[in-house]
């Protein structure tokens, strides 16, 4: 894509990083872009923890059920691992809830 300099208004390609008449640095939509990329990062690392948090709250609960059933201390374990797993999701979500907001800003 070619672009206009916006200090010397040649013609430059979008890909250079800086203009090759006057060396002025190429700013395309500036801050904004960035900004947006990285909401975006969280946001995925959001959906990420969610997912951590349903598997963990199943592995949890099924672990739960069948170490009553079984009286197995293994399954127990897990149950405590998917415990675990489910505070850790939730902690990752509230940090991504957290920097979506700090890079909205
Ligand atoms: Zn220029």
């Amino acid at each position: 894509m070619l672009i206009e300099c916006r200090e010397c208004k040649k013609t430059m390609s979008s890909a250079a990083p800086a203009c090759p008449a006057c060396g002025c640095p190429v700013v395309i939509g500036g801050a904004t872009v960035t900004t947006e990329r990285t909401a975006k990062r969280w946001k995925k690392l959001y959906m990420v923890s969610i997912a951590i948090m349903a598997v963990s709250a199943i592995i949890a609960a099924v672990a739960w059920v069948k170490a009553a059933e079984l009286h197995s201390s293994l399954l127990q374990f897990v149950c405590y691992l998917g415990v675990a797993g489910l505070v850790v999701g939730i902690g990752l979500a509230a940090y991504c809830q957290l920097m979506t907001w700090w890079h909205h800003e």
